[in-house]
């Protein structure tokens, strides 16, 4: 690809004028530049997301859902109004779907724990895949040890793709869940989660998507998607650390326990008996990260001010550059190369760890993840220990590209 074509291709986002935007992205590492291709582990912050979080702190600070006075009031106001802002997001019509979660660890335990409690028994079945993130494998694990159920794993293919038909064979009377992620933070693959929901539904099985490489990188249509839960975090789509989403579809919250319990999540407490309080107040238990969720409020209109659709097709752009290029290098593998797949390119070259491979970019300002990226059954599928991760977001150029490239190429002559 040349950059004219890819100019053409990327068309509606300036990612150089974008990138001003982001305070982070002017400061130099080791005297370079910061290249900065680690948004899959968290996303940096605009400084208008900077500036709202600075003005809560200075003006309308207090706790909410309590006070009669106007500053909690203000407040109460200002994190209630983020709950639209998701809902608008995700394209979903009921707020009370969205509850504010520490972030998609955090909600992924929640619906491990208050669905799992409320309906897993001994002898169930819950299916995740061989691509989640650590985070939807041991709630899911931990649950199964707790009540005697069992976990299946949807296989992948060699080039990182679900195998669809393992997975129908998978569900079954006994299957009580089923739990996946959107996009895979390894491999990139973009998961077909319609048709998975669809096949699930059919047999009357809900349908949880860990949506923390989705929601960031595309446009997320709940109604279309049809699954009954929603899971992201705050930081990877340029918000605050501490927050995150759980949406969920108002039957399945209704009928399940709280999760924790305290503050904010009752209607009546004795030392009898506690009643609790309607969603989504009953699964936010305690003063929530206020000023985080106000935060993510502001990210989230910062998205989609560039447009969800304009951020994804530009991430294909780079990604199939930084493909290409990186394909160049003899020596070189990439991990997952689904023909659906995200900004995320993980890959090892023959004789250089890929720990000493990320010290080696760092020392030219490039910011990669390297090790098992909270996804070890992935390692343990391809046979690495560990892979070298660029993670691309709205804010990466060309020029980033070209700088990787530069960078692996002699680190690379460092080893041979
Ligand atoms: C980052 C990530 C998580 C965990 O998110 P936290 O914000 O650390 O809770 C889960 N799943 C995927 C796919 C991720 O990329």
């Amino acid at each position: 690809m040349d950059k004219l074509d890819i100019e053409v291709l990327s068309g509606k986002l300036d990612a150089e004028l974008i990138k001003k935007d982001f305070p982070v992205l002017s400061n130099s590492v080791n005297n370079a530049p910061l290249v900065y291709l680690d948004s899959g582990a968290s996303a940096q912050m605009p400084q208008s997301v900077i500036d709202r979080i600075n003005h809560y702190h200075q003006y309308e600070h207090a706790n909410i859902h309590r006070g009669v006075y106007e500053l909690s009031e203000q407040a109460t106001i200002s994190y209630e109004s983020v709950r639209s802002t998701v809902a608008r997001f995700l394209n979903v019509t009921d707020t009370a779907e969205v509850i504010f979660t520490k972030g998609t660890t955090h909600a992924i335990n929640l619906v491990a724990h208050a669905f799992g409690r409320t309906f897993v028994r001994a002898g169930d079945e819950i299916v995740i895949s061989h691509m989640e993130h650590h985070s939807n494998i041991v709630p899911w694990q931990q649950l199964c040890e707790e009540v005697g159920a069992t976990l299946k794993i949807i296989p992948i293919s060699d080039i990182g793709e679900l195998d669809l038909e393992e997975y129908r064979r998978l569900l079954s009377d006994r299957t009580k869940i089923v739990a996946v992620t959107h996009v895979s933070n390894v491999l990139g693959t973009i998961n077909p989660i319609k048709e998975m929901v669809a096949l699930a539904h059919a047999k009357d099985i809900p349908v949880l998507v860990d949506g923390a490489q989705g929601a960031p990188h595309m446009k997320v249509d709940l109604q279309e998607l049809d699954c009954d839960f929603y899971i992201f975090s705050g930081h990877k789509v340029c918000g605050p650390t501490g927050i995150g989403i759980l949406y969920g579809k108002r039957d399945w919250l209704e009928r399940m326990n709280p999760y924790e319990g305290g503050g904010d999540m009752i209607l009546s407490v004795t030392f009898e008996k506690t009643t609790y309080a309607e969603i989504p107040a009953k699964f936010e238990a305690g003063t929530p990260p206020i000023a985080s969720a106000i935060g993510l409020g502001e990210a989230i209109k910062y998205l989609e001010s560039i447009g969800l659709e304009n951020i994804e097709n530009h991430e294909k752009v780079l990604t199939q550059y930084a493909t290409e290029a990186l394909s160049d290098i003899s020596g070189l593998t990439v991990y997952g190369t689904a023909p659906q797949k995200a900004g995320v390119i993980s890959f090892g070259v023959k004789g250089v760890h890929p720990h000493d491979m990320g010290t080696l970019l760092s020392d030219d300002g490039v910011a990669v993840r390297a090790g098992h990226h909270c996804a070890q059954p992935v390692m343990q599928r391809y046979k690495v220990p560990a892979t070298t991760r660029a993670s691309f977001y709205l804010y990466n150029t060309l020029d980033d590209i070209d700088k990787l490239v530069d960078s692996v190429r002699s680190a690379k002559k460092i080893f041979s």
